[in-house]
């Protein structure tokens, strides 16, 4: 029999209902994991044992006396360390956040509280969630469970690292230009940016508000249904969030036949080769099973990039201009400095560079002189990107690229050149400027053994679709990953 930590979510849920498991066992069996080989992952920034086990307990608790709050109590799930827990420390991984401690919980946290979800936090990030490899973090650097002299991906490295170590079936993770799909990408599972405002941001720390959602990274393609059915819903606290009727967690079974995939023209030049043959692979077998594919002209796609960075880096300016030493945060402070100087000392310890580096670029692009050049150019852009996936899905059911155009690379390669680790973003950003849906799901390993991933987006609020038709290739050999049993 397979041991605990090697089920997939699903087999963690049905066994946990079955009664053939405890909660307080799984999370025991996760646990051990954690502490065993976290030492060489450095996925959590605190791990809060006590805190872990009480819930179990109570969750073991209510279902002894047939109170059991939904399908999922028990279940254990991670945190980003940008997601308000009460009565836990949230640092987004900066120095500035080093002592904050939540004195309110998320909706997303409430969501998941409601149904008796076991929460595992605090997973480690880029710091406030800015980067594309975790290596961003004031603390630590996560490292890729298939190969620890790499890279998890970004800015969710500790979710998904989490999840592709065996740590835990299920984590949350947030997207604000990839973050929640790259890292899924790169670790070989499975991980959903849900459409801009399905999911609540109270309580997310804001990074760029019009782009960052909160999303699931899971060992299966169920976890991820159900943990958007939990997440997803209107919330008066957050002006964004839409009234759209919530997702069923229940994955239809669809055919392959006749759905129009779009896949990019001319594109592939800047793939790993690897990366190029998978997707080429998987569009001849979609073709097999009678889909249809259309080539769609992405050109205007290419400039996504900039348009993302100009608009992320704005956005964080303003959200980033509470951390002052006074309304939150980090206070550097001599008796006799003027204000000005509590402000400016208090924020230059407490940021790290390339928070600092965004900063700086989001105040340029918003200033008086430049910010028609810029700010307005990219907003106008932006659009463009919104009305082009609009005519895409007039003529297709889902568009398919791979996720990153690279397999997870070494740990300080890029780190050097910010531009060229913006560029891990390519195929990630514009689905946060238009608001889409996507999933990026596990397609094989190449020949260094390092996961694949494949990007399914979908029109506004598809996510059952998405996951439906997701689910109708799963079988297809050359997709599927074993997780690393040992860690080195
Ligand atoms: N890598 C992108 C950035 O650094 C996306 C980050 C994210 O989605 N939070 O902005």
């Amino acid at each position: 029999m397979k041991s605990i930590i090697h089920l997939k979510y699903n087999e963690i849920k049905t066994r946990l209902n079955s009664g053939e498991f405890t909660s307080e066992e799984i999370c025991q069996a996760y646990i051990k994991r954690i502490e065993e080989n976290d030492s060489k992952v450095l996925a959590f920034l605190s791990f809060e044992k006590e805190f872990i086990l009480n819930q179990a307990k109570e969750s073991d608790k209510r279902r002894k006396s047939n109170s059991k709050l939904s399908e999922f109590d028990g279940i254990p799930i991670g945190i980003k360390d940008n997601i308000c827990i009460q009565g836990i420390k949230t640092t987004c991984a900066s120095k500035i956040l080093e002592n904050f401690i939540s004195p309110y919980n998320a909706t997303a946290i409430e969501k998941l509280y409601a149904k008796g979800f076991v929460l595992f936090p605090r997973l480690n990030m880029d710091e406030f969630a800015m980067g594309s490899s975790t290596e961003n973090s004031a603390y630590q650097i996560t490292k890729n469970p298939f190969d620890t002299s790499r890279i998890p991906g970004g800015s969710s490295g500790g979710s998904a690292a989490a999840v592709a170590a065996s740590f835990l079936p299920i984590s949350l993770g947030s997207d604000t230009g990839g973050s929640i799909r790259q890292p899924a990408s790169l670790c070989g599972i499975y991980g959903l940016k849900p459409t801009y405002g399905r999911v609540s941001r109270y309580g997310l720390v804001a990074y760029a508000s019009s782009l960052d959602q909160i999303g699931p990274i899971s060992n299966d393609l169920q976890g991820c249904s159900d943990v958007l059915s939990v997440l997803a819903g209107k919330d008066l606290r957050d002006s964004t969030s839409s009234k759209e009727e919530v997702c069923k967690p229940e994955i239809k079974k669809i055919s392959l036949k006749d759905l129009k995939i779009g896949i990019m023209k001319d594109e592939g030049a800047t793939w790993d080769v690897e990366v190029k043959a998978r997707f080429d692979e998987t569009i001849l077998f979609l073709k097999s099973q009678g889909a249809v594919i259309k080539e769609l002209d992405f050109e205007l796609l290419s400039s996504s990039i900039p348009i993302y960075y100009i608009i992320a880096t704005a956005e964080c300016s303003s959200n980033l201009s509470r951390f002052d030493g006074i309304k939150f945060g980090l206070r550097e402070s001599h008796p006799k400095s003027k204000l000005e100087d509590l402000y400016i000392d208090s924020r230059s310890k407490g940021f790290g560079k390339e928070v600092k580096r965004r900063i700086l670029l989001g105040t340029f692009s918003l200033s008086s002189g430049y910010y028609d050049a810029y700010y307005s150019k990219a907003q106008k852009a932006r659009i463009l990107i919104q009305k082009k996936y609009n005519e895409y899905f007039k003529e297709v059911d889902f568009i398919l690229q791979p996720t990153s155009p690279t397999t997870a690379f070494k740990v300080g390669e890029k780190t050097q050149d910010p531009i060229q680790m913006y560029k891990a973003d390519i195929l990630t950003t514009s689905v946060n400027l238009a608001g889409l849906p996507a999933l990026s799901i596990p397609a094989g390993l190449d020949k260094n053994s390092l996961p694949i991933g494949l990007q399914i987006t979908g029109p506004n609020f598809s996510e059952e679709k998405i996951f439906s038709f997701a689910n109708a290739f799963i079988d297809f050999e050359k997709l599927s990953i074993q997780l690393p049993e040992g860690i080195s």
